[in-house]
């Protein structure tokens, strides 16, 4: 069933408007704009504050390769995904650069009538020179790589595997090389960890042109311990950086973005924050996300997802995996960040390694 079939999907003021694009809104009168794939579980660091190693460690379980989503599956819901209003695909994990010829789903992906943007994140381990043109040859626009320390006795405590800080540098100008620029770095800042790095951090990066973000420790999944004295406010990252580099608001470039943008007021580029928990940004939430198994979150908070592999695997049409997307989106109510509280870091939820950031 189409839009004008159904009669059930508003148009969004300011929405580019094409055939092939359905404008659904949820709840909050928020459209689906943005997903992110999830291409694996699996990852080969274990940074304490997503796969701590006490609980992901040698007995774990991933899922077996059968149920995972095959590339073509991938595709055809992300093609479903653009129907429904999607314009920005992001390729997460785990790692997914662990996925084997993942060049050929950025191909498939890029190839989709309507897909706007396509970005990867990464943690750099597996990003050589090679890799990068490989992936901005098959059509990734944008990557992001993460990296929350200079130093690496404080890299490594957080990374958990004795991965380098120096590997992870030379990943963002392998990045920069092959065309991949500006390339974003993640930084997840956690109190009395690296909250001393920032200004490092900030210092490195000014002026080379890669965009620096700092990321508040978030209460994903059920497995990291979180607690919001770890957290570093955002307010308190940018007072740092201020002091140092006088920096100035940015406007933001696009509805529901997720990074609130600064620059630095002598040219040297630009910084951003991620205060997913000090200013919540429930109300522009755009984002959906699909897990390696195939199933559909509103939330990064969720507690469960919705089983479209189930769906796809059973033989349904695209018009009925359209309806099925777009029935979830127009039920969803999801803002877990606005309503935080002591009591909301225990409900069952996801890990972030399983539906990626
Ligand atoms: N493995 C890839 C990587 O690390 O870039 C992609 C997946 S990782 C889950 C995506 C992003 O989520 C990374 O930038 C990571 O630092 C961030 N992240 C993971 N756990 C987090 C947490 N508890 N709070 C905030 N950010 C987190
Ligand atoms: Fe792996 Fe990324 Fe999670 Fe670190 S943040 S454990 S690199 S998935
Ligand atoms: Fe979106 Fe959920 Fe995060 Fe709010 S808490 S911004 S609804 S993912």
């Amino acid at each position: 069933m189409d839009e004008n079939r159904s009669g059930t999907h508003a148009a969004v003021p300011g929405a580019p408007q094409s055939a092939a694009s359905a404008v659904v809104q949820d709840q909050l009168r928020r459209p689906l704009r943005d997903l992110r794939i999830s291409v694996t579980d699996r990852c080969n660091f274990r940074c304490t504050y997503c796969m701590p190693k006490e609980v992901f460690g040698p007995n774990f379980a991933f899922l077996p390769h059968e149920q995972l989503l095959t590339f073509e599956e991938i595709a055809r819901l992300a093609r479903v995904f653009v129907r429904a209003g999607v314009r920005k695909l992001r390729l997460t994990g785990g790692e997914p650069l662990l996925r084997r010829d993942i060049e050929r789903l950025i191909a498939m992906l890029a190839a989709i009538e309507g897909v706007e943007d396509l970005a990867l994140t990464t943690n750099g381990s597996l990003l050589t020179p090679k890799k990068a043109v490989a992936l901005k040859e098959a059509g990734l626009r944008r990557i992001t790589v993460s990296l929350d320390s200079l130093r690496d006795e404080v890299f490594m405590a957080l990374n958990d595997v004795h991965f380098p800080v120096r590997k992870v540098l030379d990943a963002i100008e392998a990045a920069a090389g092959a065309g991949l620029a500006p390339v974003k770095v993640n930084m997840v800042v956690k109190r009395g960890v690296n909250e001393d790095d920032v200004v490092e951090m900030a210092r490195h990066f000014r002026g080379t042109g890669h965009v620096l973000r700092f990321i508040e420790y978030m209460d994903v999944g059920n497995s990291n311990g979180w607690r919001m004295d770890d957290v570093v406010p955002a307010a308190e990252i940018l007072r740092r950086i201020h002091a140092e580099w006088p920096i100035e608001p940015v406007p933001p470039e696009h509805p529901g973005e997720v990074a609130t943008r600064f620059r630095y007021q002598d040219g040297q580029g630009e910084i951003g924050v991620i205060a997913s928990v000090t200013q919540a940004f429930c109300g522009t939430c755009n984002r959906a996300r699909l897990s390696a198994d195939g199933r559909l979150f509103t939330c990064l908070f969720a507690g469960r997802g919705h089983d479209l592999r189930a769906l796809l695997r059973s033989g349904a049409t695209d018009d009925e995996l359209f309806d099925a997307i777009t029935g979830l989106w127009r039920r969803r109510d999801d803002r877990y960040s606005e309503l935080r509280s002591q009591a909301t870091p225990k409900r069952p939820k996801v890990e972030m390694s399983f539906i990626g950031g």
